[in-house]
């Protein structure tokens, strides 16, 4: 956790200002040359897998492999071997919660090795162009056609493969405007994708078509899909259950509504990050990735819109 929380920001900054492209590349590869990744078994055939960006879902099966999400390119290798330590089959799916990087940057390996590649059909219209995470003005550039979903859905998508039984359901404007949710039904695992970050506040992309009321109907959603004993994987933390998705939506909405009323108030958006509406959140939620002052603003953003 503490590992994530100061990984997170380094993964995420601002690359607009490296010199060269080869420089550029030197730096990708080393930011990542510290990172392991871990391996959690949660059921007959299924783990998660971590390292550095979004957390992965490994099915295995005798007819090749499920992935959802791929984090960096250059953790590609390192996430194959650990594929590799749990079965001899190649990985024939790939299933994008959503377009950012940090979930998606393995898709061009994976694609190129055979991989069909699964998403909301806003994630290939997002991939497929130049984009701007507008929240921390950085550039990301148009996918090539290897990286992008072949296999586009628009309101959910079945996948019976290997044994594994998989609901696929999209989440409407959340953390971008293309989330998807992925639940492994026999052995009781949910994939929430970046509407769920675990233990801190979430990057919402309201440049991506984002806001905090989808945030909390897509958060919702994933109670209303989990039981008692259900895994639930977040996008970023550690693995959780129904008890922590709840305390996050209830620490949503007490946000939502804090905020709201300032923006309804005719406050501005400096006024109200002045105010600190989520103070009374702040020592559980915001020593990650999202400091308050930040959250709080990209809240208003997705608000007033
Ligand atoms: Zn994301």
């Amino acid at each position: 956790m503490r590992l994530l929380s100061m990984l997170l920001p380094a993964l995420l900054l601002p690359s607009l200002l490296l010199p060269a492209a080869s420089r550029a590349q030197e730096m990708e590869a080393d930011r990542f040359k510290d990172v392991v990744i871990t391996r959690t078994e949660l059921g007959p055939g299924l783990y998660m897998l971590m390292g550095a960006g979004g957390n992965i879902v490994l099915a295995s099966g005798d007819d090749g492999a499920v992935l959802v999400d791929d984090q960096f390119a250059p953790l590609t290798e390192r996430i194959l071997a650990s594929i590799k330590e749990v079965t001899d089959q190649p990985v024939r799916w790939v299933l994008n919660t959503h377009w950012h990087g940090d979930h998606t940057g393995g898709n061009e390996h994976l694609g190129a090795s055979g991989a069909l590649i699964v998403a909301h059909q806003n994630v290939r219209q997002r991939m497929s162009t130049d984009q701007v995470i507008q929240a921390f003005g950085r550039q990301v550039p148009a996918s090539p056609d290897a990286a992008l979903p072949v296999v586009t859905f628009s309101e959910e998508l079945d996948l019976h493969w290997g044994g594994h039984d998989i609901q696929v359901r999209h989440v409407a404007a959340a953390h971008t405007d293309g989330d998807a949710m992925v639940r492994f039904v026999g052995q009781d695992v949910l994939h929430t994708g970046d509407v769920y970050f675990n233990g801190m506040y979430p990057f919402i992309d309201t440049g991506s078509g984002g806001g905090i009321d989808g945030m909390i109907a897509g958060a919702l959603l994933g109670l209303s899909l989990a039981g008692e004993a259900t895994k639930i994987v977040p996008g970023h933390g550690p693995l959780s259950d129904r008890d922590g998705l709840q305390t996050y939506v209830t620490m949503l909405q007490g946000v939502r509504d804090a905020v709201g009323a300032l923006v309804k108030a005719g406050e501005t958006r400096e006024q109200i990050v002045a105010a600190k509406p989520s103070a009374p959140w702040d020592p559980t939620w915001g020593g990650g990735f999202m400091a308050p002052d930040t959250f709080v603003g990209i809240v208003v953003d997705g608000m007033t819109r």
